[in-house]
C-alpha cells in the first residue's frame, strides 16, 4: 500500500522561503525527502534550510527570481545537479495574490502575475517532467486558491492565474500520467502566513464564508500537499484537493 514517507526523494519546492513552502518544506524533509528550497530571499531560505538540518533533515537552498523564464530554466539545472541527477517531487508554490479592481491593474501587474502563477510553473514543468516521465515516476503538485472556483470582486487576475494552473494541472495529469508523473493540486483557502499579515480582517472576511469558519494554518495546507506528493496518492491524478475549510462545498 502507498506510504507517506518520502525517503529517498528529492522535492523542488518554489516558494519555500515563507508560508505555505516554507512549511511544505518542513514537512516533506521531515518525512525523509532531500528538499531543494527555492526563493529570492536567500537569509529566509538559508533560515528554512538550517532549521530543517537542525531537525536531522536534508535540505538546499537555490536563489531565484521566477518571473523570468531563464531564470526559471536554470533553477530547474541547479535542482537536478544539488538532487544528484534527478528532481522526484516538484509543488509549485511561490505566488503573489495582488487583489483591486480590474481598471486599477497596470499592464506590468497583469504581466508579472501570469509570469509568477502559471508561466513560472509552465516552465518548470516542461523542465523536470520529461525526466520523471523517463524515469516512470514522480509527482507534481501545484498550489492554488479556492478563488480560481468562483467569480469574485477584485480577485479577476489572481484568480484567473490559478484557474490556469488547475487546468493547467489536469492537462499534465492527462500529459504525463499515463508515463507514471502524478500532477494534481491543492486548492488553498485563506491562510495565515507572512504574506498574509497584515490582511487579518479580509481573512476573517473570507474564512467566516467557510464551515471551518477560521483561516488556516499553513502546516494544513503542507499536509495536503505532502499527501499529494506521496505514496499514499498513487491513484490520485489530475485532482484539485481543496484545503479550505469546506469554502467551495458550500
Ligand atoms: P507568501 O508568504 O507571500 O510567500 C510567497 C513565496 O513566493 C515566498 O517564498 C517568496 O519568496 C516567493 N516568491 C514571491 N515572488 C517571487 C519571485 N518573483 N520569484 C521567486 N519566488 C518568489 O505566500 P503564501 O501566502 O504562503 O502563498 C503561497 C502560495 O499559496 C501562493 O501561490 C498563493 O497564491 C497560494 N495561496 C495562498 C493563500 C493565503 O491565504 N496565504 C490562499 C490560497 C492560495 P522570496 O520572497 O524569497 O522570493
Amino acid at each position: 500500500m502507498g506510504s507517506l514517507d518520502l525517503t529517498g526523494r528529492v522535492a523542488l519546492v518554489t516558494g519555500a522561503t515563507s508560508g505555505i513552502g516554507a512549511a511544505t518544506a518542513a514537512l516533506l524533509a521531515q518525512r525523509g525527502a532531500h528538499v531543494l528550497v527555492a526563493g529570492r530571499d536567500s537569509s529566509r531560505g538559508e533560515s528554512v534550510v538550517a532549521a530543517i538540518r537542525g531537525r536531522g533533515g536534508k535540505a538546499d537552498f537555490v536563489a531565484a527570481d521566477l518571473r523570468e523564464a531563464q531564470s526559471v530554466r536554470q533553477l530547474a539545472r541547479r535542482a537536478v545537479d544539488l538532487g544528484s541527477g534527478r528532481v522526484d517531487i516538484l509543488v509549485n508554490n511561490a505566488g503573489i495574490y495582488p487583489f483591486g479592481p480590474t481598471e486599477k491593474a497596470a499592464e506590468g501587474e497583469v504581466d508579472t502575475v501570469y509570469a509568477l502563477n502559471v508561466k513560472a510553473p509552465f516552465h518548470l514543468v516542461a523542465e523536470l517532467a520529461p525526466a520523471m516521465a523517463e524515469r516512470g515516476s514522480g509527482a507534481i503538485v501545484n498550489v492554488s486558491t479556492v478563488v480560481a472556483a468562483y467569480g469574485a470582486a477584485g480577485m479577476a487576475l489572481y484568480g484567473s492565474s490559478k484557474a490556469a494552473v488547475e487546468l493547467l494541472t489536469k492537462a499534465w495529469a492527462a500529459e504525463y500520467g499515463p508515463r507514471g508523473v502524478r500532477v494534481n493540486a491543492v486548492r488553498s483557502g485563506p491562510t495565515r502566513t507572512e504574506g498574509t499579515a497584515g490582511m487579518d480582517e479580509e481573512l476573517a472576511a473570507l474564512a467566516a464564508q467557510a464551515p471551518a469558519g477560521r483561516p488556516a494554518e499553513p502546516e494544513e495546507i503542507a499536509e495536503a500537499i505532502a499527501y499529494l506528493a506521496s505514496d499514499a496518492a498513487s491513484f490520485v491524478h489530475g485532482a484539485v484537493l481543496p484545503a479550505d475549510g469546506g469554502r467551495t462545498a458550500v
